[in-house]
Formats: C-alpha cells, sequence, structure tokens
C-alpha cells in the first residue's frame, strides 16, 4: 500500500477512534453501562463487529472491550514519509476504525443526535426532499433494519443485484450525481450513500435532481456522515452470516465471502480526508476497492482486492465504468433493450418481399460481421456509433451496405475467443421480431421488416442486441463490448479488407493439423435452431460448413462452455477409412439428431454425406456427364452447371437433412487435404465460380502441386468458360482433367 495512504489511514483511524473513546465516555457518563445499545430491529447487534470478532454487543458497557481492542489494532502514528512496507497495519487501522464508527453510530441511536426517518421500505424521500427545501433533516435512512435487510439482501445472494456502490461525499454538481446514479442503477448495483464534500451530500443532489431515492430504487441515504458507510459494510456482513451461513466471529470466511461474491466498492467523490482514508483501508479487507476522483495516491499492485485497491482521479464520466472494472464485476444487462420483442421464438421467422423496409448483404451488397479485441481502455462498453445512413435516412426497399465491428476487451479475453463470439451474431439478431439475419463473417444476410421499423427499430438496436447478449451469454470471457456499424460503401470495404485478413489469420491456425493428429473431434449443434436435425462434426480438416468454426473454435468454444452446442466427439475405431467414418462420431450423430442421421461420412458427398445447413459458404453438387463435382459459393448468384442457382441449392439440401450428391461446406475447407478424399478430393472438381477460384487460387494451386497436377486451377472450369455441364464437359476434356481418369462416380 502507498506509504502516504498508510500513514494517512493510520492517522484518520486515531481521529476516528478518539471519537469513538469520547462518545462512548459521555455515553457511559449519561446512560450507564446497563444501557441498551445497537441498531434497529436487527439480530444481528453491531454486525461488523459481530461478523469479525464475534461480540455480541447490546449493552454500552460492552463496548469497553471493543475499544481495548481497537488501540491494540491500530499502528502508532506515522510520520509521512516513513516507509510502512505492509498493507497489513493499515488494513488493521482500517478494520478498527469501522468498528469505531459502528459503537459511535450506535451511541447516536440512543441520543438522538442524527435523525433518521422510520426505518420503512415505503417512505417517500423524493417527496419528503422536495418538501424539505434545504432542510437537512431526515432524509437519512440509518441501517437497515431486519425486514428491509432480509428483502433486499436476498437480492445480493439469487443474482438480481451484483452487489452495492458505497458513495462517499458528493459530485461536483447535481446533474453529475444523477447521471453516475443513473449509470449505477442500470448495472443492477445498489448504491448506498453517506459523508459529505464541502457542505454538499450525494443523496441531496440527487433529491435537487429529481430523483428518487429510497430503498425501492435502489439509491439509499444511511446518513450524512462518513461514519455512516458502517450501514453498507454492515449490511455486506449481514448477507454473508444470514445468507451464506458463516458464523459470526469467522472473520476470515466472511471477508472471503464477501470478496468473491459481493461486488461492491467505494466511490470518493471529493477531498479525500484521513478519516475517509481509513474508512477505504477498511474496505479493502473485504476485498472492495475505492476508486476516487481526486489525484490521491493510487494502490495499484493487486494482493486482497481482486485488481486495484485505490483508483484515483478518474472523471465523472467514466467512474462507474472504471469501478466496475477494478471491481472484476461482469456487467449484467437484463434485458435486450430494443423496441420489438426478443427470444428464441423470432429465431426462424422470415422477412420477405413486400415487407422488407432495409436489407443488407445477401449477394447485392456487401455485409460483413467482424468481432475484434482491443486494450481495455479503448473500449467503453455499451457504446454503439451508427456511422453512415440509418434506417431514418433511407426509403422503404432500400439497400445498404453493412459492417459491423463488434470490438472487445477483457482482461481475461483470448484472441481464440473472437470467432466464437462472432459467430453468435446470426442467432443473436436473428432472435428480434421482424428481424432475419442468415450467414457471417462477409457472407451476412440482414433483411430488417417494415414492422420492425415502425416499432422504431434502427442499426443501432443490432449493436444494442450485442451488447446484451454478449454479456449475458459469455460474460464471464470478456468485461467491455463497443459497436460500430458502417453503411457507407467505402467504410464498409474497408472494414471488409481488415476482417477477410483476420479470418485469414484465424483459418491459419488449423493449417498442418490432420485428423489423424487428434483422437477428439468437436460436434456443433449451433444451427439447430433452423435445422433441428443438422450436426456439423469439425476435424482439424474438415472446418464446419460456415466456415467460422475450425476445430480448435470448437475447442476453445467448449473450454468456455462445457454444456454448450459444442461437445468433444471421441473418434473411436476408424470404419472406413477412405470416407472417414468413425465409430464415436456415427454413435455421437445417432444422438444428436434424433435418430435422424445413422452415419456421416467425413470425406464424402456420395457416400453418407454430413448434413447441411443455411450458412453454408458453399454447396458442392455432382456433374453426372462429367464424372465430376462442381462447387458454388453464396455470391454467385447466376446459374451454375448443375441447374441450380445457389439460393436453389441451399432451399432444396439446407434444412438439416443427408442428401447424396450435395454437400454444405466452407471455402477454407476446398484446399484442405481431407476435402471430399473419398470421392476422389480436390482433383474432381471440375466447376467454380470465377471469382471463388481467384480468392482460393493460391491455396487450390499448392494443393493440386501435392496431387501432381500443379495446373490445376486452369483445368478447373468456371463461368467464363462454361455455364452448362456440356460446356464443362468441352472444357475439361480440352484441359485434360484429372477427373476423367477417376472411376465412375456412381
Ligand atoms: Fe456450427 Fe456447423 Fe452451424 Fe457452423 S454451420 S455454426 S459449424 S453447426
Ligand atoms: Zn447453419
Amino acid at each position: 500500500m502507498s506509504k502516504i495512504i498508510a500513514s494517512a489511514a493510520i492517522r484518520g483511524a486515531h481521529k476516528i477512534f478518539r471519537r469513538a473513546e469520547e462518545s462512548y465516555k459521555e455515553a457511559i457518563e449519561r446512560f450507564g453501562p446497563d444501557q441498551e445499545v445497537g441498531f434497529p430491529n436487527t439480530a444481528y447487534y453491531l454486525p461488523i463487529i459481530y461478523a469479525i470478532t464475534g461480540i455480541a454487543i447490546s449493552k454500552l458497557g460492552e463496548m469497553r472491550k471493543v475499544l481495548d481492542l481497537c488501540a491494540k489494532m491500530i499502528p502508532p502514528p506515522v510520520r509521512e514519509k516513513v516507509a510502512l512496507p505492509y498493507l497489513a497495519p493499515a488494513l488493521d487501522a482500517g478494520m478498527a476504525t469501522f468498528f469505531a464508527e459502528e459503537m459511535i453510530e450506535a451511541i447516536r441511536y440512543l441520543d438522538n443526535s442524527c435523525t433518521y426517518l422510520a426505518n420503512s421500505e415505503d417512505v417517500d424521500l423524493a417527496a419528503y426532499g422536495a418538501s424539505m427545501n434545504g432542510t437537512k433533516a431526515g432524509l437519512w435512512l440509518g441501517a437497515a433494519n431486519d425486514v428491509i435487510f432480509r428483502k433486499r439482501g436476498v437480492e445480493f445472494v439469487d443474482g438480481t443485484a451484483p452487489g452495492f456502490a458505497a458513495i462517499v461525499g458528493a459530485a461536483p454538481d447535481s446533474e453529475t450525481a444523477q447521471k453516475i446514479a443513473l449509470e449505477l442503477q442500470e448495472k443492477n448495483l445498489y448504491v448506498f450513500m453517506c459523508g459529505e464534500n464541502g457542505g454538499k451530500r450525494f443523496s441531496e443532489q440527487l433529491v435537487e435532481a429529481g430523483v428518487q431515492i429510497g430503498w425501492p430504487t435502489r439509491l439509499v441515504p444511511f446518513g450524512p456522515d462518513i461514519s455512516q458507510a458502517v450501514f453498507a459494510i454492515g449490511f455486506a456482513c449481514r448477507v454473508a452470516m444470514a445468507f451464506g451461513g458463516i458464523k459470526p466471529g469467522d472473520f476470515r470466511r466472511n471477508l472471503i465471502y464477501n470478496k468473491d461474491r459481493t461486488y461492491a466498492f467505494v466511490l470518493a467523490l471529493g477531498d479525500v480526508t484521513d478519516e475517509w482514508y481509513a474508512n477505504a483501508a477498511g474496505a479493502i479487507n473485504w476485498g472492495f476497492p475505492t476508486i476516487a476522483d481526486t489525484p490521491i495516491p493510487e494502490v495499484l499492485p493487486t494482493g486482497i482486492c481482486t485488481y486495484e485497491h485505490v483508483v484515483s482521479n478518474v472523471p465523472h464520466n467514466q467512474i462507474v465504468q472504471k469501478a466496475i472494472e477494478t471491481r472484476g464485476l461482469k456487467v449484467q444487462v437484463a434485458k435486450v433493450p430494443i423496441p420489438v420483442s426478443y427470444g428464441p421464438a423470432f429465431e426462424g421467422e422470415r422477412v420477405r418481399g413486400e415487407d422488407i423496409f432495409l436489407e443488407m448483404g445477401g449477394g447485392r451488397t456487401v455485409a460483413v460481421e467482424w468481432t475484434t479485441s482491443k486494450r481495455m481502455e479503448e473500449i467503453e462498453d455499451g457504446r454503439v456509433e451508427v456511422i453512415g445512413p440509418d434506417v431514418a435516412d433511407v426509403a422503404p426497399g432500400t439497400r445498404l451496405h453493412f459492417a459491423m465491428v463488434a470490438e472487445v476487451a477483457g482482461r481475461n479475453f483470448q484472441e481464440d475467443f473472437e470467432p466464437i463470439l462472432e459467430r453468435q451474431n446470426h442467432h443473436l439478431i436473428n432472435q428480434a421480431q421482424g428481424i432475419m439475419h442468415i450467414g457471417q463473417r462477409d457472407i451476412a444476410w440482414i433483411r430488417i421488416s417494415k414492422a420492425a421499423v415502425e416499432k422504431g427499430f434502427t442499426l443501432t438496436h443490432i449493436g444494442k442486441i450485442i451488447h446484451a447478449k454478449y454479456h449475458q451469454d459469455f460474460g464471464a470471457i470478456f468485461d467491455k463490448v463497443q459497436i460500430k456499424i458502417y453503411t457507407e460503401e467505402a467504410d464498409v470495404r474497408q472494414v471488409l479488407g481488415l476482417a477477410r485478413a483476420s479470418y485469414e489469420h484465424r483459418d491459419a491456425r488449423i493449417e498442418g493439423m490432420t485428423d489423424e493428429d487428434v483422437d477428439t473431434f468437436y460436434s456443433c449443434i449451433l444451427c439447430q435452431s433452423f435445422a433441428p436435425n443438422h450436426v456439423c462434426i469439425v476435424s482439424p480438416e474438415r472446418t464446419g460448413l460456415c466456415g467460422a468454426y475450425n476445430w480448435l473454435d470448437c475447442r476453445a468454444s467448449n473450454e468456455i462452455n462445457p454444456d454448450g452446442p459444442n461437445q468433444p466427439v471421441k473418434k473411436g475405431e476408424c470404419t472406413d477409412e477412405r470416407y472417414g467414418q468413425f465409430e464415436g462420431c456415427n454413435d455421437y450423430i445417432r444422438k444428436a439428431s434424433r435418430q435422424n442421421v445413422q452415419s456421416v461420412s467425413l470425406y464424402s458427398l456420395m457416400v453418407d454425406p454430413m448434413t447441411t445447413c443455411g450458412c453454408c459458404e458453399c454447396i458442392a453438387a455432382v456433374l453426372p456427364m462429367c464424372n465430376a463435382i462442381m462447387t458454388v459459393d453464396r455470391d454467385f448468384t447466376d446459374m451454375t452447371p448443375c441447374g441450380m442457382k445457389f439460393t436453389s441449392l441451399a432451399g432444396s439440401v439446407g434444412g438439416g437433412a443427408q442428401t447424396p450428391g450435395f454437400l454444405g461446406h466452407s471455402k477454407y475447407n476446398i484446399a484442405q487435404r481431407k476435402f471430399l478424399k473419398g470421392d476422389g478430393g480436390l482433383l474432381r472438381i471440375a466447376w467454380m465460380p470465377k471469382r471463388l477460384k481467384d480468392e482460393m487460387y493460391e491455396r487450390i494451386k499448392k494443393r493440386g502441386e501435392e496431387l501432381g497436377c500443379p495446373n490445376l486451377p486452369e483445368m478447373i472450369a468456371d463461368e467464363t468458360v462454361a455455364t452448362t455441364e456440356e460446356q464443362v464437359l468441352e472444357y475439361i476434356t480440352e484441359k485434360g482433367h484429372p477427373c476423367l481418369g477417376m472411376e465412375d462416380l456412381f
């Protein structure tokens, strides 16, 4: 701990201790040692003292032994600049501070030197505050009685409230106070207020701004002085005893319980006095850090608190975010904040023809989605920006380009998690009523219906969905996400370039790994909401047909969410090497497809091909006359030599059924070594769209060389030389394509 803070905390502890001694002396003289003391209607006595020491104070005279204990706990005052090498002396001083303050507060209840409102839930503090007209009396609630405590405390346990912010002091003005309070409320935190700064108090500022305060709004004005911080800490101690089953006096477990489960922190607003330091030091015992708006010395090294202990000089517009990060609190977004209904029920719904207000992607415009990681300080959680025209700026039936960049940061975030989050966009966006989402990466396709637009849906809401749902479903792996949506073509193309480089980088990680290297493949059933029997088996040499999940991604996804859509599948015995059939895979497939699929080949489209769902990047189909196979990607919208366009191919095979002769696959898979191995491999491919061939040129060429056919890309026909099967046959015959010499497909 910073030496300066340690000495200030110890000085503060001495001051508060002296005050406690004085109050005690006066009270004894006035009331005598047998006078009953305590907080109203509670079975927890003075709860911090009770929780930490096990001492149940019910009579004034019993305070003596705790005062003596405090005297032992507070180290002798240190002069500024004297080194104090350990955190421990300041922590003890902080703990003694809380003991002393609890006794001061209990005596106040005796002599009525602070007037508290009736300790009831229903007091309308806003009305009260307004009529108060500047007078200070009676805004304060004091310690929560056991009725309130049980009702509110259970919310700390069942997750309704992750914790609390103890606000000490006051904001520079009531508008800032209002903003900070709102931000904390949005995070479902309780706000416990005490202390003053420059004659102002945070709770009074809220009343001034017309904010409703009191237990029902979670904005709780405990009292006007710093010593009422004990009502907040005491609340946490009671939660551990009442709901955590922790015995009074078991201080270690009480502190650990709160450190692990109560997401609390102190926001120190204003000049930090010695007394404030002492309270901050006390809070560190429970793992509650202090975030200050003034430039006090920081205590950055981590130890007791999850991260830093004291962070200072934080601007008001960042203070809540900073506190949340420092405390390691995971943001909960309870409801997806959009003007249309949201849920799995709307996932399969289509938006067609006349209903379309706005369309993006689907081959006619560019639509790309990219989730990428950034440094913590670069991200403002929840920020959504739309750069370019939005719904309000266009006429019904418009097509726009679209690029969505989700920038994610987290103390525990790994680059490997990017594709996993990104792949969720599809079903997350689809769950909004009146919004249709197909595809992923650079083949996304979004339609927004007129009905949704009428209800007020805009592109911003797509970002809101991503923010809310990433937090809900994947909060464990990241802390912050901000979303940028671009709709001007130039911007979109720029994102496209960056995203593609990143996709390539992700794809290449799997390069060189073989199916023989591992004994476990992974399943993916993420697409079962659309194609109920569809199961992808993802092996190192067969990436998922959406192109967005390879074996490494599935493995990472399974680590994050062991019960999730990606399960390890033991290969088991290989029953057919040529087609790639494995006993373990087949056992799994039967179960996961509810007996609809009995066995699959990993390496064939002719024999037991894998099922195909609607997100495949490409679909391969047999060209019987050529004794060959063609493949077409989603971006190619013209007729293909098999007599079907991509859309009709997807329509007929993309529902999750096994369709021999057809197979959905990813682009990357085309040049993976096991691609269609059972059917002759890459050498069997006789046609593909020119753009796809160009995109894959280097990899196809390299793979062709490995297979003894260095000119393979030139031998594969495309739409510039052949649009019918006859023309394909003519072309490949002329080029001497290797498929002509292969065994018959049928
Ligand atoms: Fe998973 Fe396959 Fe759907 Fe991709 S296509 S998300 S790998 S089930
Ligand atoms: Zn799918």
